[in-house]
């Protein structure tokens, strides 16, 4: 594809390249957005079509009126109704969709087909008079309805083919008939623009909330989940654990000796190091483990439903790992850790105060080591001055 094309593409819609998962949580998103202006509109319109089938009694007769009027008075107002209430059903939101689709082309095809008695009768002021329902439609599908571009391209798309089979048979004078041309060209052309762009506004403004949420969660420099995302992971655990009455471990990891790195080799070296270690953290633990940066040089790492002895296993695996790794420094880095399990601990500031009290252990007693927090840790109450 010649990037000129493509450039075209990306700017029709920018998530053209991006992988088929955000376009489904898109499409949730997105029709999140539309549910309740489609119950609104469907109800609105579904109260215009009552007017509608109360103008007709004052513009026909006969046959024309008795159809018109279960076309504008049941039909329509009862298939709108009927939107309007499937809003309400997250299941059924394809069939309202479905509908929103059809509900217009009814209506058209409804109206084409009442012209056919204006055009038996030769009575031109009546063909004219109805004649505008087809440009309002083309620009309510398009812009008003809340369907997306797609679906509204494909209801325009009917009513047209429509609108030409049946000029066909009945056709009006030709001058007439370029004028008609015209204004619905201009409706079609507003209104594919205007759902192409909404469309695209959409789509903009999503990948602005993705990236904000992204921003929100995860730390820049590591890569890993930020210390309010891992204490938020940590709540949900303890809330499991609580329940399911599992147990589950966390690790608090400290590098050794940060300062002096930075120091001595500068505070990109010291980027380097993070962003290294962080990715070592991340290949050595499972799917379901959650790493997070605690803090600095501080990091921890989650291990649910492992119990202490294997938490401590995995962290001495990642601490080795660490002290064999070439950072691209003259000397090696290393990490200390603190390992506590959650058994009948009330509350994450617990158990993370019991893990760096090990952390603490393991700095004081030479560095490069993993301690368990063995002892049943509770929080000293801050004496009452
Ligand atoms: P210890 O072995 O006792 O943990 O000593 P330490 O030097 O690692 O610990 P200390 O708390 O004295 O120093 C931590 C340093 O980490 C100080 C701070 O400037 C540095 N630091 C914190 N965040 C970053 C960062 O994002 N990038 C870099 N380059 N340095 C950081
Ligand atoms: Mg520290
Ligand atoms: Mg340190």
């Amino acid at each position: 594809m010649s990037s000129y094309f493509q450039r075209l593409i990306f700017l029709i819609d920018p998530l053209f390249s991006l992988s088929p998962a955000i376009k489904a949580e898109f499409d949730i998103w997105d029709l999140s957005t539309r549910v309740l202006h489609i119950r609104a509109i469907a109800l609105l319109t579904s109260s215009l079509y009552l007017f509608y089938a109360l103008v007709d009694q004052m513009m026909l007769e006969g046959e024309a009126l008795a159809f018109a009027t279960t076309l504008h008075l049941l039909a329509l107002p009862l298939l709108l109704l009927f939107i309007a209430l499937l809003t309400y059903f997250n299941t059924l939101h394809k069939l309202m969709i479905i509908t929103l689709i059809v509900a217009p082309i009814v209506a058209n095809l409804g109206n084409f087909y009442l012209h056919s008695y204006f055009y038996n009768s030769q009575d031109l002021l009546l063909n004219i008079a109805y004649m505008p329902e087809i440009y309002l439609s083309i620009i309510w599908i398009f812009s008003i309805s809340g369907l997306r571009f797609l679906p509204a391209l494909l209801s325009v798309s009917i009513i047209l083919a429509g609108f030409f089979i049946w000029q066909n048979y009945f056709p009006i004078k030709e001058e007439f008939f370029v004028l008609q041309l015209l204004w619905m060209l201009a409706a079609f052309s507003f209104g594919f623009v205007n759902a192409l762009m909404l469309e695209r506004r959409n789509k903009n403004l999503f990948l602005n909330a993705k990236q904000l949420e992204h921003l929100a969660i995860y730390d820049k420099l590591s890569g890993l989940c930020n210390r309010m995302k891992i204490e938020s992971f940590c709540e949900a655990e303890l809330d499991r654990a609580l329940r399911y009455k599992e147990v589950f471990s966390i690790g608090l990891i400290d590098i050794d000796d940060f300062k002096k790195i930075n120091d001595q080799f500068g505070h990109n070296a010291g980027d380097r190091v993070i962003q290294e270690i962080s990715k070592i953290f991340q290949t050595s633990v499972r799917k379901t483990d959650h790493v997070g940066r605690w803090g600095g040089e501080e990091f921890l790492i989650l291990l649910p439903q492992t119990e202490a002895n294997n938490a401590l296993e995995l962290i001495e695996k990642i601490r080795k790992i660490v002290a064999q790794s070439d950072f691209g420094l003259p000397k090696n880095v290393t990490i200390s850790a603190g390992v506590a399990e959650y058994r009948d601990d009330k509350t994450i500031e617990t158990i993370v105060y019991c893990a760096d009290k090990a952390l603490y252990k393991a700095k004081r007693e030479g560095k490069n080591r993993v301690y368990l927090s063995s002892e049943c840790c509770v929080i000293p109450i801050k004496p009452i001055k």
